[in-house]
């Protein structure tokens, strides 16, 4: 895990940018223009447990009749295929009735990481500055409840997740974001792969990231933290896997080149 003081961070000559920032953990969240006044930061961020203090596909289980699954249900999950396990959480979820009404009343009720709403609308005011992008393996659905329920949907410039949407009879119908080679990553998604795309694509639009800053706490943050560079940051959230993964790299990864940064909220963001 890399040790970084606050006096590295301010040696290199970065600025803040001269609004009042409310925690040291922002204001090095927040740091840019270490290259190019030109240049924006992409700040990438996972949502569950990142952005909400929580998992949108767990907590989804407090709409089921008596708060709980099945057990054969719950016993149906294979590793790597959590998404077919939550499309069958789905579909268990309408052969029960629950509508799309009381699963938003639901999920819009899970709390945001400390810290996270002013972080966020920090960035929004900031939009000059900053582009800020969701990778997760949640849904579309979620995500957009959530974000609109805050009133923070307008800050994101793109969602990237699995899509979902209610059928006609009532079933919330899950798909697979994408489809990857990459050996690391659930079938349905590896944020690696959306990360670089995104930056290639931006990059062909003619905006180029002076640092790219991954904000994030799973196992499949890790993959795209691997594609980070030098000068990137990875704030990963202490005390659960990433951050674990990042203190003792597996192997049969490339090396992590990024700073690491330890994460407990937003505020606390203490290298
Ligand atoms: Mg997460
Ligand atoms: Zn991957």
């Amino acid at each position: 895990m890399g040790r970084l003081c606050w006096a590295h961070f301010l040696n290199r000559g970065f600025e803040t940018c001269g609004s009042t920032l409310p925690s040291q953990g922002l204001r090095l969240l927040m740091r840019y223009k270490s290259y190019s006044a030109a240049m924006k930061t992409l700040l990438v961020m996972d949502f569950d447990h990142t952005i909400i203090d929580d998992n949108s596909d767990t907590w989804i289980v407090k709409c089921a009749p008596e708060k709980k699954l099945p057990q054969e249900l719950i016993d149906s999950y294979q590793k790597g295929k959590w998404n077919e396990y939550m499309g069958r959480v789905f579909k268990y979820l309408g052969d029960k009735s629950v509508e799309e009404g009381e699963i938003k009343k639901t999920m819009i009720k899970m709390p945001f990481t400390e810290g996270m709403l002013e972080l966020i609308n920090f960035i929004g005011k900031n939009k000059d500055l900053y582009d800020c992008i969701i990778i997760s393996d949640s849904n579309t659905a979620f995500i957009d409840w959530i974000l609109k329920a805050a009133n923070v949907d307008s800050v994101f410039d793109k969602v990237f997740t699995n899509p979902a949407v209610f059928s006609r009879d009532g079933f919330l119908i899950l798909e697979g974001f994408h489809v990857h080679e990459c050996d690391h990553c659930p079938k349905n998604l590896c944020k690696k792969k959306v990360l670089v795309e995104f930056i290639d694509k931006q990059s062909q639009k003619g905006v180029k990231y002076s640092q790219i800053n991954y904000i994030g706490d799973g196992e499949n943050d890790f993959c795209p933290i691997t594609s980070l560079k030098k000068n990137d940051v990875a704030f990963a959230r202490k005390g659960f896997t990433l951050y674990k993964m990042l203190s003792e790299p597996p192997q049969e990864f490339v090396p992590v080149e990024s700073s690491v940064v330890g994460w407990t909220s937003v505020f606390k963001m203490c290298p």
